[in-house]
Protein backbone atom coordinates (compact mmCIF):
# COMPACT_ATOMS: atom_id res chain seq x y z
CA UNK A 1 0.00 0.00 0.00
CA UNK A 2 2.15 3.21 -1.08
CA UNK A 3 1.16 7.07 -0.06
CA UNK A 4 0.26 8.93 -3.34
CA UNK A 5 -0.87 11.95 -1.36
CA UNK A 6 -0.10 13.49 1.67
CA UNK A 7 -2.96 17.23 2.17
CA UNK A 8 -2.32 19.13 5.06
CA UNK A 9 -5.36 21.30 6.03
CA UNK A 10 -5.46 24.15 8.85
CA UNK A 11 -8.75 25.83 9.96
CA UNK A 12 -9.38 28.51 12.68
CA UNK A 13 -12.29 30.78 14.06
CA UNK A 14 -12.63 33.58 16.27
CA UNK A 15 -13.17 33.30 19.98
CA UNK A 16 -15.91 35.38 21.63
CA UNK A 17 -14.01 36.25 24.33
CA UNK A 18 -10.14 36.58 24.47
CA UNK A 19 -8.63 33.59 26.49
CA UNK A 20 -5.36 33.65 28.14
CA UNK A 21 -2.31 31.38 29.84
CA UNK A 22 0.65 33.02 31.32
CA UNK A 23 2.45 33.25 27.94
CA UNK A 24 -0.53 35.04 26.06
CA UNK A 25 -3.69 35.97 24.95
CA UNK A 26 -5.41 34.75 22.27
CA UNK A 27 -8.47 35.47 20.21
CA UNK A 28 -8.95 32.69 17.75
CA UNK A 29 -8.57 29.10 17.46
CA UNK A 30 -6.90 26.94 15.34
CA UNK A 31 -6.98 23.47 14.13
CA UNK A 32 -4.04 21.73 11.90
CA UNK A 33 -5.11 18.32 10.20
CA UNK A 34 -2.89 16.17 7.57
CA UNK A 35 -4.46 13.65 5.25
CA UNK A 36 -2.56 10.64 4.24
CA UNK A 37 -3.44 8.83 1.28
CA UNK A 38 -2.66 5.24 -0.58
CA UNK A 39 -3.20 4.12 -3.36
CA UNK A 40 -6.22 1.51 -1.85
CA UNK A 41 -7.93 3.92 -1.14
CA UNK A 42 -7.57 4.02 2.86
CA UNK A 43 -6.94 7.87 3.82
CA UNK A 44 -5.10 8.34 7.16
CA UNK A 45 -5.74 11.54 9.37
CA UNK A 46 -3.79 13.20 12.05
CA UNK A 47 -3.35 16.56 13.71
CA UNK A 48 -0.57 18.58 14.03
CA UNK A 49 0.19 20.59 17.22
CA UNK A 50 0.65 24.13 16.75
CA UNK A 51 -1.75 27.04 16.58
CA UNK A 52 -1.69 30.00 14.72
CA UNK A 53 1.04 31.26 12.82
CA UNK A 54 2.96 27.81 13.67
CA UNK A 55 0.14 25.76 12.38
CA UNK A 56 0.62 27.78 9.09
CA UNK A 57 4.52 26.57 9.48
CA UNK A 58 3.68 23.68 9.92
CA UNK A 59 1.67 22.99 7.09
CA UNK A 60 4.14 24.14 4.66
CA UNK A 61 6.63 21.74 6.57
CA UNK A 62 4.20 18.85 5.76
CA UNK A 63 3.62 19.50 2.25
CA UNK A 64 7.06 20.76 1.03
CA UNK A 65 9.54 19.39 3.36
CA UNK A 66 7.67 15.77 4.40
CA UNK A 67 5.56 14.86 1.71
CA UNK A 68 8.13 14.64 -0.51
CA UNK A 69 10.54 12.29 0.84
CA UNK A 70 7.28 9.81 1.91
CA UNK A 71 5.80 10.19 -1.66
CA UNK A 72 5.41 6.31 -2.76
CA UNK A 73 6.25 4.62 0.57
CA UNK A 74 5.00 1.67 1.68
CA UNK A 75 2.19 3.30 3.89
CA UNK A 76 2.34 0.51 6.62
CA UNK A 77 6.04 1.08 7.19
CA UNK A 78 5.43 4.01 9.53
CA UNK A 79 8.69 3.09 11.96
CA UNK A 80 10.52 3.20 9.24
CA UNK A 81 9.31 6.41 7.79
CA UNK A 82 9.43 8.15 10.69
CA UNK A 83 13.45 7.58 11.23
CA UNK A 84 13.91 8.13 7.52
CA UNK A 85 12.50 11.80 8.22
CA UNK A 86 13.99 12.33 11.32
CA UNK A 87 17.32 11.08 10.64
CA UNK A 88 16.90 12.59 7.45
CA UNK A 89 16.41 16.03 9.14
CA UNK A 90 18.32 16.11 12.50
CA UNK A 91 20.51 18.63 11.75
CA UNK A 92 17.36 21.07 10.58
CA UNK A 93 15.12 20.08 14.22
CA UNK A 94 15.74 17.37 16.79
CA UNK A 95 12.63 19.45 18.41
CA UNK A 96 9.76 21.97 17.91
CA UNK A 97 7.99 22.33 14.46
CA UNK A 98 9.82 19.72 12.45
CA UNK A 99 8.25 17.46 15.27
CA UNK A 100 4.93 18.84 14.82
CA UNK A 101 4.50 18.44 11.73
CA UNK A 102 6.03 14.97 11.64
CA UNK A 103 3.47 14.05 14.70
CA UNK A 104 0.68 14.23 12.04
CA UNK A 105 1.98 12.44 9.83
CA UNK A 106 2.40 9.99 11.69
CA UNK A 107 -0.59 9.76 13.35
CA UNK A 108 -2.46 9.48 10.26
CA UNK A 109 -0.67 6.42 9.15
CA UNK A 110 -1.53 4.88 12.29
CA UNK A 111 -5.06 5.72 11.30
CA UNK A 112 -4.50 3.89 8.06
CA UNK A 113 -2.90 0.91 9.61
CA UNK A 114 -5.92 0.45 12.25
CA UNK A 115 -7.88 0.58 9.04
CA UNK A 116 -5.94 -2.05 7.00
CA UNK A 117 -6.09 -4.00 9.88
CA UNK A 118 -10.30 -3.19 10.47
CA UNK A 119 -9.04 -2.60 14.12
CA UNK A 120 -9.53 0.26 16.21
CA UNK A 121 -6.59 2.10 17.33
CA UNK A 122 -6.03 0.93 20.87
CA UNK A 123 -6.30 -2.75 19.68
CA UNK A 124 -3.57 -2.51 17.94
CA UNK A 125 -1.30 -1.33 20.31
CA UNK A 126 -2.24 -4.26 22.99
CA UNK A 127 -5.45 -2.98 24.74
CA UNK A 128 -7.66 -2.22 26.03
CA UNK A 129 -6.16 -1.91 29.44
CA UNK A 130 -9.86 -0.20 30.91
CA UNK A 131 -13.15 -0.09 29.87
CA UNK A 132 -13.68 3.73 31.46
CA UNK A 133 -11.20 6.38 31.28
CA UNK A 134 -11.67 9.17 33.69
CA UNK A 135 -12.18 12.97 32.54
CA UNK A 136 -10.54 16.10 34.19
CA UNK A 137 -12.23 19.07 32.39
CA UNK A 138 -9.56 21.93 31.60
CA UNK A 139 -10.85 25.74 31.82
CA UNK A 140 -10.47 28.43 34.01
CA UNK A 141 -8.15 30.26 31.52
CA UNK A 142 -6.35 34.06 31.99
CA UNK A 143 -9.02 37.11 31.08
CA UNK A 144 -8.25 40.43 31.08
CA UNK A 145 -10.85 41.45 33.78
CA UNK A 146 -11.56 43.02 37.06
CA UNK A 147 -12.78 39.98 39.73
CA UNK A 148 -11.19 36.81 37.92
CA UNK A 149 -11.34 35.30 41.18
CA UNK A 150 -14.86 35.36 41.29
CA UNK A 151 -15.54 34.12 37.51
CA UNK A 152 -12.60 31.17 38.32
CA UNK A 153 -14.91 30.29 40.88
CA UNK A 154 -18.21 30.17 38.80
CA UNK A 155 -16.47 28.15 36.18
CA UNK A 156 -15.57 25.74 38.09
CA UNK A 157 -18.58 25.17 40.00
CA UNK A 158 -19.99 24.46 36.56
CA UNK A 159 -18.00 22.39 35.52
CA UNK A 160 -18.22 20.05 38.54
CA UNK A 161 -22.03 20.65 37.65
CA UNK A 162 -21.77 19.19 34.33
CA UNK A 163 -20.25 15.54 36.29
CA UNK A 164 -16.52 16.41 36.34
CA UNK A 165 -14.52 15.13 39.72
CA UNK A 166 -11.22 17.28 38.54
CA UNK A 167 -10.69 19.94 37.57
CA UNK A 168 -7.30 21.62 36.02
CA UNK A 169 -7.35 25.21 35.98
CA UNK A 170 -4.34 28.56 34.79
CA UNK A 171 -2.62 30.63 36.98
CA UNK A 172 0.30 32.63 35.81
CA UNK A 173 -0.28 36.55 37.28
CA UNK A 174 2.32 36.21 40.20
CA UNK A 175 2.59 34.62 42.83
CA UNK A 176 -0.09 36.42 45.18
CA UNK A 177 -2.58 36.95 42.56
CA UNK A 178 -2.40 32.58 41.34
CA UNK A 179 -2.69 31.80 45.17
CA UNK A 180 -6.18 33.86 45.17
CA UNK A 181 -7.55 32.34 41.95
CA UNK A 182 -6.30 29.16 43.25
CA UNK A 183 -8.04 29.51 47.24
CA UNK A 184 -11.29 30.93 45.33
CA UNK A 185 -11.52 27.69 43.27
CA UNK A 186 -10.72 25.45 46.27
CA UNK A 187 -13.32 27.57 47.90
CA UNK A 188 -15.63 27.07 45.39
CA UNK A 189 -15.32 23.14 44.74
CA UNK A 190 -14.78 21.85 48.14
CA UNK A 191 -12.09 19.17 49.15
CA UNK A 192 -13.82 16.62 47.12
CA UNK A 193 -13.13 17.37 43.85
CA UNK A 194 -9.67 17.30 42.38
CA UNK A 195 -7.78 20.35 41.36
CA UNK A 196 -4.80 21.27 39.20
CA UNK A 197 -3.19 24.18 38.43
CA UNK A 198 -1.08 25.05 35.21
CA UNK A 199 1.78 28.04 35.53
CA UNK A 200 2.91 27.09 31.92
CA UNK A 201 5.96 27.83 32.92
CA UNK A 202 6.21 31.23 33.83
CA UNK A 203 8.17 31.13 37.06
CA UNK A 204 11.63 30.48 38.11
CA UNK A 205 12.27 27.66 40.68
CA UNK A 206 13.18 30.60 43.10
CA UNK A 207 9.16 32.04 43.06
CA UNK A 208 7.61 28.45 42.40
CA UNK A 209 8.62 27.16 45.93
CA UNK A 210 6.87 29.33 48.47
CA UNK A 211 4.07 29.35 45.67
CA UNK A 212 4.11 25.24 45.71
CA UNK A 213 4.26 25.20 49.13
CA UNK A 214 0.96 26.91 49.41
CA UNK A 215 -0.96 25.27 46.59
CA UNK A 216 0.20 22.01 48.66
CA UNK A 217 -1.93 23.62 51.37
CA UNK A 218 -5.03 23.59 49.05
CA UNK A 219 -4.67 20.06 48.17
CA UNK A 220 -3.71 20.77 44.66
CA UNK A 221 -3.06 17.27 42.71
CA UNK A 222 -0.36 18.83 40.61
CA UNK A 223 1.63 21.46 39.63
CA UNK A 224 1.71 21.84 36.21
CA UNK A 225 4.78 23.21 34.44
CA UNK A 226 6.03 25.63 37.06
CA UNK A 227 9.30 26.62 35.04
CA UNK A 228 11.11 26.06 31.92
CA UNK A 229 11.38 23.25 29.92
CA UNK A 230 14.66 23.70 29.90
CA UNK A 231 14.85 24.30 33.53
CA UNK A 232 16.12 20.76 34.21
CA UNK A 233 17.40 21.86 37.88
CA UNK A 234 14.70 23.80 38.46
CA UNK A 235 12.24 21.04 37.72
CA UNK A 236 14.48 18.55 39.89
CA UNK A 237 14.30 21.17 42.77
CA UNK A 238 11.05 21.65 43.48
CA UNK A 239 10.20 17.87 42.64
CA UNK A 240 12.30 17.01 45.38
CA UNK A 241 10.97 19.79 48.01
CA UNK A 242 7.06 19.47 47.58
CA UNK A 243 5.48 16.79 48.69
CA UNK A 244 2.53 17.81 45.97
CA UNK A 245 3.46 16.24 42.18
CA UNK A 246 5.32 18.38 39.81
CA UNK A 247 4.06 17.14 36.61
CA UNK A 248 5.57 18.76 32.87
CA UNK A 249 6.78 17.44 29.45
CA UNK A 250 3.91 18.89 27.04
CA UNK A 251 6.49 20.91 25.34
CA UNK A 252 9.44 17.84 25.04
CA UNK A 253 9.94 16.18 21.92
CA UNK A 254 10.82 12.39 21.10
CA UNK A 255 12.62 9.44 23.15
CA UNK A 256 16.14 11.71 24.02
CA UNK A 257 13.91 15.37 25.15
CA UNK A 258 11.79 12.75 27.74
CA UNK A 259 14.96 10.49 28.30
CA UNK A 260 16.66 13.83 30.10
CA UNK A 261 13.28 14.83 31.81
CA UNK A 262 13.14 11.07 33.30
CA UNK A 263 16.66 10.33 33.75
CA UNK A 264 17.28 13.77 35.87
CA UNK A 265 13.57 12.62 37.95
CA UNK A 266 12.52 16.46 37.00
CA UNK A 267 8.77 15.14 37.14
CA UNK A 268 6.79 13.53 39.02
CA UNK A 269 3.79 12.85 35.88
CA UNK A 270 4.89 13.17 32.83
CA UNK A 271 2.80 14.56 30.21
CA UNK A 272 3.59 13.65 26.30
CA UNK A 273 1.54 15.46 23.73
CA UNK A 274 1.39 13.24 20.81
CA UNK A 275 0.13 15.67 17.94
CA UNK A 276 3.72 17.85 19.07
CA UNK A 277 6.40 15.10 20.49
CA UNK A 278 6.65 12.97 16.89
CA UNK A 279 3.25 10.68 16.86
CA UNK A 280 2.15 7.62 18.52
CA UNK A 281 5.18 5.79 17.23
CA UNK A 282 7.47 8.40 19.29
CA UNK A 283 4.80 8.21 21.94
CA UNK A 284 5.20 4.51 22.61
CA UNK A 285 8.89 4.75 23.69
CA UNK A 286 8.30 7.29 25.72
CA UNK A 287 5.53 5.73 27.82
CA UNK A 288 8.51 2.59 27.84
CA UNK A 289 10.67 5.54 29.26
CA UNK A 290 8.63 6.61 31.83
CA UNK A 291 7.35 3.41 33.01
CA UNK A 292 11.37 2.61 33.25
CA UNK A 293 11.32 4.90 35.26
CA UNK A 294 7.85 4.36 37.42
CA UNK A 295 6.83 7.79 36.26
CA UNK A 296 2.83 7.80 35.88
CA UNK A 297 1.69 9.32 32.10
CA UNK A 298 -0.79 11.53 31.77
CA UNK A 299 -1.22 12.81 28.18
CA UNK A 300 -0.93 16.34 27.31
CA UNK A 301 -4.10 17.32 25.10
CA UNK A 302 -4.96 20.21 23.54
CA UNK A 303 -6.48 20.50 19.99
CA UNK A 304 -9.89 19.47 18.16
CA UNK A 305 -11.89 16.11 18.64
CA UNK A 306 -9.55 14.57 16.35
CA UNK A 307 -6.98 14.86 19.04
CA UNK A 308 -9.10 14.29 21.94
CA UNK A 309 -9.78 10.24 19.68
CA UNK A 310 -6.00 9.77 19.72
CA UNK A 311 -5.84 10.20 23.01
CA UNK A 312 -8.60 8.07 24.27
CA UNK A 313 -6.84 5.23 22.09
CA UNK A 314 -3.85 5.82 23.61
CA UNK A 315 -5.16 6.05 27.10
CA UNK A 316 -7.43 2.78 26.59
CA UNK A 317 -3.89 1.52 25.59
CA UNK A 318 -1.93 2.35 28.77
CA UNK A 319 -1.06 -0.30 30.78
CA UNK A 320 -1.06 -0.02 35.24
CA UNK A 321 1.66 1.67 36.56
CA UNK A 322 3.05 -0.48 38.73
CA UNK A 323 -0.51 -2.46 38.84
CA UNK A 324 -2.53 -3.77 41.41
CA UNK A 325 -6.73 -4.50 42.44
CA UNK A 326 -7.09 -0.36 42.48
CA UNK A 327 -4.78 1.25 39.88
CA UNK A 328 -5.23 4.66 39.34
CA UNK A 329 -6.13 5.11 35.89
CA UNK A 330 -5.16 7.74 34.07
CA UNK A 331 -7.55 10.83 32.84
CA UNK A 332 -8.42 12.44 30.19
CA UNK A 333 -7.47 15.71 29.79
CA UNK A 334 -10.91 17.46 28.08
CA UNK A 335 -10.35 21.54 27.22
CA UNK A 336 -13.82 23.18 28.09
CA UNK A 337 -13.07 26.11 26.86
CA UNK A 338 -14.96 27.64 23.03
CA UNK A 339 -14.17 25.45 20.07
CA UNK A 340 -15.83 24.83 16.67
CA UNK A 341 -13.16 22.18 16.42
CA UNK A 342 -15.19 19.39 18.45
CA UNK A 343 -18.15 16.94 17.70
CA UNK A 344 -19.90 19.41 15.11
CA UNK A 345 -16.58 18.33 12.92
CA UNK A 346 -17.04 14.97 13.26
CA UNK A 347 -19.49 12.71 11.18
CA UNK A 348 -19.71 10.59 14.37
CA UNK A 349 -19.68 12.11 17.66
CA UNK A 350 -17.45 11.22 20.28
CA UNK A 351 -19.85 12.90 23.31
CA UNK A 352 -17.09 13.58 25.74
CA UNK A 353 -19.28 16.14 28.07
CA UNK A 354 -22.70 13.90 27.42
CA UNK A 355 -20.77 10.61 28.79
CA UNK A 356 -19.34 12.57 31.53
CA UNK A 357 -22.75 13.95 32.58
CA UNK A 358 -23.98 10.41 32.50
CA UNK A 359 -21.38 8.56 34.47
CA UNK A 360 -20.79 11.24 36.89
CA UNK A 361 -16.59 11.62 35.27
CA UNK A 362 -15.55 9.11 32.19
CA UNK A 363 -15.86 8.20 29.20
CA UNK A 364 -16.16 4.51 27.58
CA UNK A 365 -13.98 3.64 24.62
CA UNK A 366 -14.01 5.07 21.03
CA UNK A 367 -15.69 2.60 17.89
CA UNK A 368 -14.58 2.18 14.83
CA UNK A 369 -11.00 0.75 13.14
CA UNK A 370 -8.10 3.21 12.79
CA UNK A 371 -9.11 6.59 15.24
CA UNK A 372 -12.45 5.92 14.38
CA UNK A 373 -12.85 9.79 13.66
CA UNK A 374 -14.13 11.12 10.11
CA UNK A 375 -14.37 14.71 9.95
CA UNK A 376 -17.39 16.86 7.98
CA UNK A 377 -15.24 18.25 5.38
CA UNK A 378 -18.73 20.15 4.62
CA UNK A 379 -18.36 22.26 7.92
CA UNK A 380 -14.91 22.62 7.94
CA UNK A 381 -15.08 24.28 4.95
CA UNK A 382 -16.21 27.38 6.48
CA UNK A 383 -13.58 27.68 8.45
CA UNK A 384 -10.57 26.94 6.18
CA UNK A 385 -7.38 29.47 6.13
CA UNK A 386 -6.18 29.68 2.57
CA UNK A 387 -3.23 28.31 1.19
CA1 LIG B 1 -0.44 22.65 30.28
Amino acid sequence: MKIVAIRSHVFRHPLTHELGYSQAYYSERTAHFVEVVTDEGLIGLGECFGAGTVALANRAIVERTLAPLLLGEDALARERLWHKVYNGLRDHGQKGLLLQALSGINIALWDIAGKAANLPLYRLLGGPCRQRIPVYGYGMMLRREAGLANSFADEARELVGLGFRALKMKIGLGPKPDLALATAVRQAIGDDIDLMVDANRCYTAREALPLGRELERLGVAWFEEPVANEDRQGYRDLAQALDMPIAGGEGEFTRWGFRDLLEGRCVDLVQPEVCGLGGISEYLKIVALAHAHFVPVVNHVWGSNLSVAVNLHLLAALPDLPGGIAPTPPMLEFDTTESRFRDAMLQRPLRILAQVRESGGSVGLPEGPGLGVELDWDYLRGYAVPA
